[in-house]
């Protein structure tokens, strides 16, 4: 078995050249992480530039205590499902304040981001409905698209015109719609155009979701993008992911109460999936505290990438999240390791992460970056051989 043309082996080895060519093969490199962006790899101290921990919050000391006495007490794992055996105590708390920060009536917590909208899309769409999203929807979004069975079209980035056309075009002959978009866009750190997708909704009877997985925390005194777009009360789904500014790891989804009980019956990814970690979900809980508090600590990560991209002359960054498009996966990939010989880590963006021909570096920004290591980025970034970029 396995040795003939056709060996599982040679089928992964054909695969792994052909991306290899076309430098587009990805792979596992070890890298430890510690405060103020520090990062371990290959024996050498880096600074990195990539990591989603926006505020640092990963390492904050009150957030690991909370993680450590939830690990003493209630140990490891969580045993079940949260609809068998798993839904300690800790999850009502948290949820509580997801539900307080969003401005909604209720929230419920996933094992992850990505299991959230693979899990809330079919729960509230499927065949005879319709869906909306914009084209440079994150993965899991198109995950949980494609698992609801609902007709789906995709409108150009960002363009409420193009959402209005499609609407006009599909929206009759479908029961419910999904409008979806990013909060902030993860690859490109814009913001959606939030009032005008609110007023589509309304206008064409159609239920508003947004992902805002690098919005909380930063964006709308770190309540995220409905928030700072003023749209909070007229954005339908709220989705959203713990493990990014939070610090820690889950998913969430803040909507009507209604809406968030279906999920205990309807949502598969919650329903068949086991509970996080309690020491996660105490991480959480202590994290959203320092985020309500908001403050300089929620002001910073845009500061320090408007410090950034002022400094390079690149657009005002909107977000914490400030790409670098190279075009050409081989040059992104060049780029990323000059950066790396420099003592920064920031990673090649290739497709199909991003659209091709868009490669690029992803700069993201974090509370507790010192601003003389940014400065220092400032200058290795000038020094890369960048030209036609
Ligand atoms: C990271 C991300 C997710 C997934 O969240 P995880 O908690 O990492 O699974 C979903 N949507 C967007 C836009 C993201 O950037």
């Amino acid at each position: 078995m396995g040795d003939g043309k056709h060996s599982l082996a040679q089928f992964a080895a054909g695969k792994l050249a052909a991306l290899e060519a076309s430098s587009l093969r990805r792979g596992l490199t070890v890298t430890s992480r510690g405060p103020a962006g520090a990062a371990t790899r290959g024996g050498r101290a880096l600074v990195s530039f990539c990591c989603n921990d926006y505020l640092g919050l990963s390492q904050h000391p009150a957030v690991k205590q909370a993680a450590a006495a939830a690990l003493a007490q209630y140990g490891a794992g969580s045993g079940a499902s949260r609809l068998v055996t798993g839904n300690h105590p800790l999850y009502e708390a948290l949820e509580a304040a997801l539900a307080r920060i969003k401005g909604t009536e209720a929230a419920c917590v996933f094992g992850s981001g990505y299991l959230a909208n693979l899990g809330i899309v079919p729960a509230f769409a499927g065949a005879g409905d319709l869906i909306l999203a914009d084209e440079l929807s994150h993965a899991s979004m198109h995950a949980g698209i494609v698992a609801s069975r609902a007709e789906a079209h995709f409108f150009a980035h960002n363009d409420a015109a193009d959402c209005r056309r499609l609407l006009e075009a599909h929206r009759g002959g479908a029961r419910h719609c999904i409008v979806m978009t990013e909060g902030v866009f993860s690859m490109d750190g814009d913001r959606a155009p939030l009032a005008a997708l609110a007023d589509l909704a309304d206008e064409f009877d159609a239920w508003l979701m947004t992902d805002d997985a690098h919005g909380l925390g930063v964006l709308g005194g770190g309540r995220g993008s409905a928030a700072e777009a003023g749209v909070a009360g007229r954005v339908a789904l709220q989705m959203g992911t713990l493990s990014k500014a939070v610090g820690s790891y889950g998913g969430y989804l803040c909507a009507a109460r209604p809406a968030i009980e279906l999920l205990a019956s309807r949502a598969r990814s919650l329903v068949y999936s086991t509970a996080l970690p309690p020491a996660s979900v105490a991480a959480s809980y202590a994290a959203l505290d320092l985020i309500e508090q908001g403050g300089a600590l929620v002001a910073a990560p845009l500061a320090r990438a408007r410090r950034f991209t002022a400094a390079l002359n690149l657009p005002e960054a909107e977000s914490p999240i400030v790409p670098l498009i190279v075009g050409d996966p081989a040059r992104a990939l060049a780029a990323s390791s000059a950066l790396e010989q420099a003592g920064f880590l920031v990673t090649a963006i290739r497709p199909p992460t991003v659209p091709a021909g868009t490669a690029r570096l992803r700069f993201t920004f974090a509370a507790d970056h010192a601003e003389a290591d940014i400065d220092r980025l400032v200058t290795a970034v000038r020094g890369l051989d960048l030209a036609g970029a």
